[in-house]
């Protein structure tokens, strides 16, 4: 069973998380700068009634849980995490979409644009994905990559030279950039309270998310968050990020499935389609039929 770090562990896994960076993409990274609060944040604020008491490490896992299991996302709000990352621009783009968080970015109109761009090695190039026009498919081969990789420099040291041309001809910083690409560095405090910081995990780690922001997502999670909080972590990964929710048209496929007679598991995807929605047949393409299809193979209820 996960427990929290007593109060001097904690203070020392701060000390050495803080400022420490760590490594994403090519040239990017995500450091703490600080952390306010803790689990037993989050049981104290669920438990403003009756104080914090004598409970059990046991009754702080399960209080969270509770909360964790039934949305009462207050509590998360009373931890907070300020970080510093350095990232590129297409994929900040993504980032600051989320709004519940503080952010102060490093100014281009005011400095030099950080001389870093995000560079694609020859085996990094992903195919557009065949089913998911958002997504990306399989990897290029290494040998087909090279090319694309070898124009990818040339561009981003073309752009990088006319941007420190317009410069040294005294063209204002502000304007000087703008045709700098999407995949140069730029760098962020960003302070979010461990509920939406959750919900920042749990959207950009998630495989629909592009692979980049994933990275980033994920170094959070891994090096950061899970340690600092593991009783909320360990409930987040079970209830949110491992979780699966049921449609009430999913149970109803469920419920059919199990009431044929002689059923036997798994089914076939005869029988799957037997026991589909009745607003799912008669359509070719239903991409909710599709997911509810992975979730029964997820269940080793269909074959
Ligand atoms: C896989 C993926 C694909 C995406 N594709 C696109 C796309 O094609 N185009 C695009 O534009 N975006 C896209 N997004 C961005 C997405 O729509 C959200 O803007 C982003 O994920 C932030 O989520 P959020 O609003 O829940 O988070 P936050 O901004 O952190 O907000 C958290 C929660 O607070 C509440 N909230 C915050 N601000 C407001 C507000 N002003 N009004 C009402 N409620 C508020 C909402 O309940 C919200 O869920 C994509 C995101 C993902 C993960």
């Amino acid at each position: 069973m996960t427990t929290s770090p007593s109060h001097i562990d904690r203070h020392r896994l701060i000390e050495d998380l803080r400022w420490k960076k760590f490594p994403v993409l090519d040239d990017g990274f995500v450091a703490l700068v600080d952390c306010m609060g803790d689990d037993a944040a989050v049981v104290q604020a669920a438990r403003v009634s009756y104080g914090e008491g004598t409970h059990k490490v046991s009754d702080d896992r399960q209080l969270i849980r509770y909360l964790m299991r039934h949305s009462h996302t207050t509590p998360f709000e009373m931890a907070e995490l300020k970080f510093v990352v350095r990232v590129p621009m297409d994929c900040w783009r993504q980032w600051v979409r989320h709004r519940t968080a503080n952010i102060n970015e490093y100014s281009t109109r005011y400095s030099l644009a950080i001389d870093s761009m995000q560079g694609t090695h020859d085996d990094q190039w992903r195919s557009q994905a065949a089913t998911n026009r958002q997504g990306s498919g399989e990897f290029l081969t290494k040998a087909a990559g090279h090319k694309l990789t070898q124009s990818e420099m040339e561009l981003q040291s073309l752009a990088r030279r006319i941007y420190e041309e317009r410069l040294e001809a005294g063209i204002a910083r502000e304007q000087a950039r703008k045709d700098l690409p999407l995949s140069t560095y730029t760098e962020a405090y960003w302070k979010i309270d461990l509920h939406n910081l959750l919900h920042f995990l749990a959207l950009r780690m998630d495989p629909h998310a592009q692979l980049e922001i994933r990275r980033y997502a994920e170094t959070i999670a891994r090096e950061i968050v899970a340690p600092l909080f593991p009783l909320c972590w360990e409930a987040f990964l079970d209830y949110r990020v491992e979780g699966m929710r049921l449609t009430k048209l999913d149970q109803g496929v469920i419920q059919r499935l199990a009431a044929r007679p002689g059923a036997l598991l798994p089914a076939t995807s005869h029988d799957f389609l037997s026991a589909q929605d009745p607003s799912w047949s008669g359509l070719e393409r239903c991409r909710e039929r599709d997911e509810c299809w992975q979730k029964l193979m997820v269940l080793g209820l269909v074959e």
